[in-house]
């Protein structure tokens, strides 16, 4: 007998964070950012005109949101395209560009979303293994020295979750071996100190370079990410993401975006607090029997000495704080803890020195 479960497209979702609430909680597993907004969102919160959502929002491309984007990066409005968070803007661009018989290539300890995509739309794909170090090797991706032709590539830079930084130079090698293909990198942590390959789009039209609001904008609950490239690429992403939803973002998102990126100020402020946070934080890991890749990203990935992760995980999570582990292979002994603010820190050290 058939049944219509027979024709369902079966996939394994991603699994993201838990989103514990609640006051007494110390969030450190999702890699939020632990500051508010920049404060003109809040103010354009309450000067909100609920008049306009009679009307179906502007086209993203057409807003102020994009001006202002496009102004920041120096780039023109053509040459970006804005979604609903980056996970949106990643989903779409799998769809629009990976589209050949030919496996795509990712690390094999990367964003777990990558796996998801690619099984939902029935892409091949190859995991490449990271080093030893948990570094990217270069050359997996550089088709005339791995011998393995490929369909495309994607990867975090910093790489998610070990935090590890690629140089522009290595990026651009592995742009420059694969102009058949698109390559994606996705920046979701690059403004906490490394450096964005963005102006290599001007040199390579096969480039799409993906960053988001979540993270260093603190605004992952509403919703916006967007994707940098030539004007053809972004002309295709647009055609996919029309063919879905003409009214792609919500008026709300579009209106507060913008008052994010007009303050330079206090975004450069809040990147630079998590910074100098992060540096204190690898020296008291470091003191408490941890050892870690440098990160580039608002979190640590980092192993205890003597004690495995999962347990540490527990019995934080015991004490309200809550970091993230995956029982995979290769990291089931590593914790990702997110940078919090210096009390949120000091408060897990104490904790972490009575579980050690
Ligand atoms: C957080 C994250 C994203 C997605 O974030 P959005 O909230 O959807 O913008 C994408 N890639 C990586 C590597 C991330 O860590």
């Amino acid at each position: 007998m058939m049944s219509w479960e027979d024709n369902v497209r079966k996939v394994v979702p991603y699994t993201a964070g838990e989103q514990p609430r609640g006051t007494g909680v110390i969030k450190l597993n999702t890699n939020e950012s632990p500051y508010p907004p920049a404060p003109g969102v809040a103010a354009k919160i309450a000067a909100l005109d609920a008049e306009q959502m009679r009307l179906y929002p502007a086209f993203p491309e057409k807003t102020e949101l994009a001006a202002a984007l496009a102004d920041y990066y120096g780039i023109g409005t053509d040459e970006l395209f804005i979604g609903v968070g980056s996970d949106d803007v990643l989903c779409q661009a799998f769809v629009t560009f990976f589209n050949s018989d030919k496996p795509i290539l990712f690390p094999d300890i990367t964003y777990s979303f990558y796996d998801v995509w690619a099984d939902l739309y029935r892409i091949p794909y190859k995991r490449q293994p990271l080093d030893e170090n948990f570094l990217i090797r270069k050359e997996d991706y550089i088709p005339r020295e791995s011998g393995m032709e490929n369909g495309g590539i994607v990867f975090p830079n910093p790489n998610a979750p070990t935090g590890v930084l690629m140089s522009v130079s290595e990026i651009e090698e592995i742009v420059a071996a694969n102009r058949d293909v698109v390559v994606i990198v996705d920046e979701a942590y690059i403004d906490f100190g490394g450096t964005s390959c963005l102006p290599l789009i001007h040199k390579y039209d096969n480039l799409l370079v993906v960053q988001t609001f979540s993270k260093s904008r603190a605004m992952a609950g509403m919703r916006i990410g967007y994707a940098m490239g030539n004007p053809r690429l972004i002309k295709y992403l647009n055609d996919v993401k029309y063919s879905v939803n003409s009214y792609t973002m919500n008026y709300t998102a579009l209106q507060l975006g913008v008052e994010s990126v007009k303050d330079t100020a206090y975004f450069n402020e809040c990147c630079e607090k998590i910074v100098r946070t992060r540096e204190t934080a690898e020296k008291e890991l470091t003191r408490l029997g941890f050892t870690f890749p440098k990160s580039y990203g608002n979190f640590i990935f980092a192993a205890h000495g003597s004690m495995p992760a999962k347990e540490i995980f527990e019995k934080l999570k015991e004490n309200d704080i809550y970091v993230r582990y995956w029982n995979k292979e290769r990291i089931d002994n590593h914790l990702r803890i997110t940078i919090g603010t210096d009390e949120q820190m000091q408060a897990l050290y104490r904790a972490l020195e009575n579980i050690l």
